[in-house]
């Protein structure tokens, strides 16, 4: 028996003409640095969005289904291409400004981007691409910049506001099906060739309303966020949408991502939540504890991306009052996965230990482990296993390219349609994981497993210790063993034997590394995750000065 309900699609659309209406009295700010931020209600916002539409549609010639890409920092211009371009039924694809060359023009080639709107500032990044973008017809150069480097390039190059300024404040949305490509972000793809991945109406539309529940992160129009994480970086977790959807007021850091003025931005315009991967919390504690600012506006931090190292949770809890909110996802999720909120009626000490986890699934996300023999491992905080998820906003495949079929590759997606997601670890009996690795990163000595992340989170909880990365290198003997990558804090004189000493007992004694080398920094992927391949090659290149214990 079927029901009653109307069937009405899950879109966009939806959230751009409710939070125009509705709520259009939030707004969004964005850092201009020196001068005053910009401001702009939703009601300006959305109505700039629909002049956006306009122009893509009738000055560009932008039809549904078509790719629009963004090379843009978070600012109020990139939220109305964010509501526009999938409005009207095109596809808003996200370019991380931090890929190398080459992978920017694959992505940009294997989308097919027609236009590209791009931050002036980014400019110079993006002109010596350009002979090889074949598929790109327009650039829309958003805010200042020197276009001179512009000069002669074979894409028609307009201006923002003057393309956008007229325009009708009207549109005949189309009627679209939910299931319809909305928005595509490639992965930053540490083997082979990025893939990309295409998110739905449907499936923006279920995310954002799971970014407002309370057990994810409970947002509304009381509230102003501040997300740090890129746009380009898995829509930045939701935030953006979402924000539209209940009228969350916005904060945008522009390029200004550096620790001093985020913490001057959080002092003067006081957000209730912010998000950002662990390396932006690590450099913004280190900024605090030399200029002590006003941060207490911060309810809240949501914290993920990788994993979250307790001491820098302690630390912000005890030094700053504001409380980090671990969680995992990734550009096939979403990206929600898990968050932290530990459950009702718990006294501290119990509270922190499901805090540390990467926290809990939703209804909405179905988790599973499979163990090394492929068979399902019991949910009871012990046996490990790969994690395989599916739900309505999980990816079922990557895009195979204008025309191709999707992409399935085994590695990737079960046979029953699950994703893989490479990641390592356990999930207690409530339904709350903990990660001990990527499946790649994991060291295999002698038989057993050691976790990567395990060490590292003891190491970076010593005082003297910024960051400490743990890979595993070849040995004659055991296979693999842990080498220790050590970045002390300035000014510490810390040896290895005094580290050596402070993981002796805090992990099992087989595992404590004997390997060491201090490092200046360790080397970051383009959204700001730990890049172990690249310490891996240092380490086969004879390029780290390696002590053994
Ligand atoms: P990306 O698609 O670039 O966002 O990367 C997703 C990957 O980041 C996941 O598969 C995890 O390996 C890692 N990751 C994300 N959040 C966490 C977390 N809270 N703890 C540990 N690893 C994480």
């Amino acid at each position: 028996m079927l029901s009653t309900m109307q069937d009405v699609p899950l879109t966009v659309t939806r959230i751009l003409v409710h939070g125009t209406v509705v709520h259009g009295k939030s707004t969004v700010t964005t850092w201009t640095g020196e001068g005053e931020p910009q401001r702009r209600t939703f009601r300006e916002t959305g109505l700039r969005a629909v002049r956006l539409a306009n122009a893509l549609r009738d000055g560009l010639g932008v039809e549904r289904g078509d790719r629009v890409a963004t090379l843009m920092w978070n600012n109020a211009e990139h939220l109305e291409a964010y509501l526009a371009v999938p409005a009207m039924g095109a596809v808003l694809h996200t370019l991380n400004l931090r890929l190398p060359a080459d992978q920017l023009t694959f992505i940009v080639n294997h989308a097919a981007d027609r236009v590209v709107l791009v931050n002036g500032s980014l400019l110079p990044l993006l002109a010596p691409l350009l002979p090889h973008l074949e598929p790109v017809e327009h650039l829309v150069v958003v805010g200042p910049g020197d276009r001179s480097v512009l000069d002669g390039c074979r894409p028609a190059v307009h201006d923002y506001e003057e393309l956008i300024g007229g325009r009708p404040t009207t549109y005949a949305w189309p009627e679209l099906d939910e299931r319809e490509a909305a928005a595509m972000c490639y992965t930053s793809g540490t083997t082979g060739d990025p893939k990309g991945v295409v998110y739905s109406h449907r499936s923006i539309y279920l995310h954002s309303l799971q970014v407002t529940t309370a057990e994810s992160m409970g947002l509304d129009s009381h509230d102003r966020t501040l997300p740090v994480v890129p746009m380009f970086h898995v829509n930045a977790w939701g935030l953006p949408h979402a924000a539209f959807m209940a009228g969350i007021n916005m904060i945008m850091p522009d390029r200004f991502l550096q620790p001093a003025p985020l913490a001057e931005m959080i002092e003067r315009l006081r957000p209730t939540h912010a998000a950002a991967v662990p390396t932006i919390w690590q450099g913004l504690l280190a900024e605090l504890t030399a200029r002590p600012r006003d941060v207490s506006s911060l309810k809240q931090v949501t914290i993920g991306g990788s994993a979250c190292p307790p001491a820098l949770m302690k630390a912000f809890d005890e030094q700053l009052g504001v409380r980090l909110c671990h969680a995992w996802g990734m550009t096939e999720t979403s990206p929600l996965g898990t968050v932290a909120q530990a459950p009702a009626g718990l006294g501290p000490e119990e509270e922190w230990a499901y805090r540390i986890t990467q926290g809990r699934f939703p209804a909405s996300v179905e988790a599973r482990l499979i163990g090394p023999d492929g068979s399902v491992m019991p949910w009871d905080g012990a046996s490990a296993g790969e994690l395989e998820v599916r739900g309505p906003w999980i990816a079922g495949a990557y895009y195979g390219g204008a025309g191709q079929e999707p992409l399935r590759p085994e590695d990737k997606f079960s046979p029953d349609g699950w994703l893989r997601t490479g990641d390592v670890g356990v999930i207690s009996e409530d339904g709350y994981l903990t990660l001990t690795d990527r499946a790649k990163d994991v060291i295999k000595s002698g038989g057993e497993w050691i976790s990567s992340v395990d060490l590292e989170n003891h190491l970076m909880a010593h005082p003297d210790v910024a960051e400490a990365a743990v890979v595993a290198v070849p040995d004659e003997r055991w296979g693999e063993r842990p080498l220790a990558t050590v970045v002390l804090k300035p000014g510490a004189t810390t040896g290895y034997a005094a580290l050596r000493d402070f993981l002796e007992g805090r992990v099992a004694h087989w595992q404590v590394p004997e390997r060491w080398a201090l490092v200046e920094a360790v080397p970051k992927t383009s959204v700001g995750k730990f890049d172990k391949k690249v310490l891996r090659k240092s380490y086969a290149d004879g390029k780290l000065d390696v002590t053994r214990l």
